[in-house]
């Protein structure tokens, strides 16, 4: 394979930083070191401009930048008439290009020009057809392996999914599980040097009782309307998470939504039974999935902290269909303002508050709107429903893609069923949502101004949006003060007001 016809002129040097195939990373000097005996060994000039090394993690990747990759085309490209190389030293892993995709590139760069390579596991000349059949066949042997690597991982965590396992990859102890088991098992330290030491064994599959209590009882917080920094700050007090934090909303939202409270295991969108014990049932769990996603929605604040009243709520009456925002203008600073993201109507914040405010607690002392709270209240098993539906649509998804190929199977039927229980669902999703609405309204029912004032503005917020549509209407005086038929505020729930 050495080709002693004529030695190349001027030869670079390419490392880049890579993964070895047992993990290891392959620092970049010991392949420049390699590289310069090899060359030595071969009495291939080393040109020390042409000296390219690609340092960052994922050089290997090609969807990343190697600007020393790309440097190194162009010196082959231009090729040694036009002061590039016309050989190369290469080195990295066990092959000596391991991507098809560079492989070809640099043949097409150095096609006709007698381009040489060479690496500790031969030297080639790109120009010689049986060569770049090694060089090709070494590369796609590379490619299956990393191929057939990412299939096997792929695989191993399906089975453990179907199995009804899950690999635990969190650093923390799911909260509700981990019971130690009375054996010892010994663990080798994290950090280098730390050596092994014994801990007690945990079993993360068993239930721990004293959690699961309030798992339970936070999940029916949630679920009769309590808003979840309040169901936070309840759980703070009875315990912390197990990475030592108290309960944030982030923190409860992660445990609450987690399918292994309900005796689940997901892989790629799919619900399996697990090995463990449910804390909550599926139902529930629906449940609760339903009310953060209706919370979702309902607040186009997401993220932050709402600080008015009406802010996404109120829409415009001048049919430019923008809603209302908080803004600061006016002539003086400190008025605040509700503007128009459509057309930039504006109105003064704390006269069109007290006046919207003044409609809900009146209606919160009216008799007529309890009796539609409790005629409204929702139906009992609505989020059993739910489970048992989504169980279904589960099933079915399995079926379908069990039985791609199987002439039996009708897939547009199929994927119409699919279509049907989809629906029904969403139905059913926001039936569920309006009925905790409905709880939190009838949490208030009764209040004084207040005591109405005393709640926190997301809360007041979310009763009007159930209540009442608010309408900002283009009329009115202009001057100082308020007109009352500036704003348009409607009924909502019923046929009452
Ligand atoms: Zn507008």
């Amino acid at each position: 394979m050495l080709d002693h016809r004529k030695l190349p002129r001027r030869v670079g040097i390419y490392c880049r930083l890579s993964y070895a195939p047992d993990g290891s990373l392959e620092k970049v000097e010991r392949q420049e070191t390699d590289c310069r005996q090899l060359g030595a060994r071969l009495d291939w000039p080393i040109s020390e401009q042409h000296v390219y090394v690609d340092n960052s993690r994922s050089a290997w990747q090609r969807n990343r930048k190697r600007p020393a990759w790309d440097r190194m085309l162009e010196a082959v490209e231009a090729g040694y008439e036009g002061d590039g190389i016309d050989g190369l030293l290469i080195y990295h892993g066990d092959r000596l290009i391991r991507q098809p995709y560079d492989l070809e590139t640099l043949i097409g760069l150095a096609e006709h020009k007698g381009f040489r390579v060479a690496s500790p596991s031969g030297t080639r000349d790109l120009d010689s057809p049986d060569d770049r059949y090694i060089l090709r066949i070494e590369a796609a042997g590379a490619c299956r392996e990393v191929d057939a690597l990412v299939r096997r991982v792929r695989r191993a965590n399906q089975m453990l999914a179907e199995k009804g396992l899950r690999r635990g990859g969190g650093r923390y102890r799911p909260f509700g599980f981990g019971v130690e088991t009375g054996r010892v098992v010994v663990r080798q330290g994290r950090r280098p040097g730390q050596g092994e030491r014994l801990v007690p064994e945990v079993d993360w599959n068993q239930v721990r009782p004293d959690e699961a209590k309030l798992i339970v009882q936070a999940a029916e917080r949630l679920l009769a309307g309590q808003r979840t920094y309040a169901i936070a700050r309840w759980l703070s007090t009875r315990c912390s998470t197990t990475a030592g934090n108290p309960w944030s909303r982030p923190a409860l939202r992660a445990m609450l939504l987690s399918p292994r409270i309900a005796g689940l295991t997901e892989y790629e969108g799919t619900l399996y039974r697990a090995v463990w014990d449910p804390i909550i049932s599926h139902e529930m769990w629906e449940g609760v999935r339903a009310v953060y996603r209706h919370n979702a929605e309902a607040q186009p604040h997401r993220g932050r902290e709402r600080r008015s009243l009406l802010s996404g709520v109120a829409e415009c009456g001048r049919g430019c269909g923008g809603r209302f925002r908080a803004a600061s203008g006016g002539r003086r600073k400190a008025s605040r303002l509700y503007a128009c993201e459509g057309c930039g109507l504006a109105r003064n914040m704390q006269y069109v508050d007290a006046w919207v405010e003044g409609h809900v607690v009146q209606l919160l002392q009216d008799p007529r709107l309890a009796e539609e709270l409790a005629r409204g209240a929702g139906r009992p098993g609505v989020a059993a429903e739910i489970g048992a539906l989504e169980a279904r649509k589960a099933e079915l998804e399995r079926v379908i893609e069990q039985a791609a190929d199987d002439p039996d199977v009708d897939p547009v039927l199929a994927m119409r069923t699919l279509a049907g229980y989809k629906r029904r669902l969403d139905g059913l999703r926001q039936e569920l949502a309006g009925s905790s609405r409905l709880r939190m309204v009838g949490r208030l029912m009764g209040v004084s101004r207040e005591e109405w004032e005393a709640e926190p503005v997301d809360v007041r917020s979310a009763v009007v949006a159930a209540l009442f549509r608010v309408v900002i209407m283009p009329v009115g005086r202009r001057g100082p003060g308020f007109d009352p038929s500036s704003v348009l505020v409607e009924r909502r729930l019923g046929e009452g007001g």
